[in-house]
């Protein structure tokens, strides 16, 4: 699995590319524009983490012009909080994803997992936490020997505790990632399903919980 790092701010740009590496992806890093065009032309990679504020050719342009190359690798955008407008119009030149810096590295991990799982390219990283894994090919919770099948829901916010690993997952950041939407009625089911990923948790005997830190949202506990 092959990702090309286009990204300026070089100490940013080495601390991703570790982490990336870590993860067991092999890296390319451009520090601007007109070298991550180059390296995304020979269209060698798997997915391209492309800033948007970059020297020599931003990163609208690079995106736009990898496109009409018609080199449809997947590509997240990362973006300022003060660039909104750079956001809609990088999803119209064709990215796949963007994310509003700063971001925390499990929030990155699982777009580009969730961006290559769109894309049909089989991802073999399973997120992990503490004692519990999960196995994305097979959509289970694994604990030591013993394993469980998660709901499509309950595994899609099992894997948002997980990224945001030692941070506090809102209610809200549930609704809008995983219904798309905030609406009321939704909220409700974010209890349910907490509920149902505890219960796992349990039948697993895992040293994992699901704390509820009141009024604010749940994040994960006991095991690190
Ligand atoms: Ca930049």
């Amino acid at each position: 699995m092959k990702i090309l790092l286009v990204e300026d701010e070089i100490g940013l740009a080495d601390a991703v590319g570790a982490i990336l590496h870590k993860e067991g992806y092999e890296v390319d890093i451009a520090n601007d524009g007109k070298a991550g065009l180059d390296l995304a032309l020979s269209d060698a990679y798997d997915c391209i983490v492309l800033d948007i504020m970059l020297p020599l050719i931003n990163g609208l342009d690079v995106l736009t012009y990898i496109r009409v190359k018609e080199i449809e690798t997947p590509v997240l955008l990362l973006t300022a909080k003060s660039e909104i407008d750079d956001k809609i119009k990088g999803l119209d030149c064709g990215a796949d994803d963007y994310l509003t810096k700063p971001f925390s590295t499990g929030e990155l991990l699982a777009r580009i997992r969730a961006m290559l799982r769109r894309k049909g390219i089989p991802v073999d990283i399973n997120p992990k936490y503490g004692d519990i894994t999960l196995d994305i090919k097979k959509g289970e919770l694994i604990c030591g020997t013993h394993s469980v099948v998660l709901g499509r829901k309950e595994f899609q916010m099992m894997e948002l505790l997980i990224s945001h690993s030692g941070q506090i997952v809102t209610k809200e950041n549930f609704v809008t990632k995983i219904w798309g939407y905030n609406n009321e009625s939704e909220y409700n089911n974010v209890e349910v399903y907490i509920s149902f990923l505890r219960k796992k948790l349990t039948m697993l005997r895992s040293d994992v919980q699901i704390k509820t830190r009141r009024g604010i949202g749940y994040c994960l506990t006991g095991g690190k």
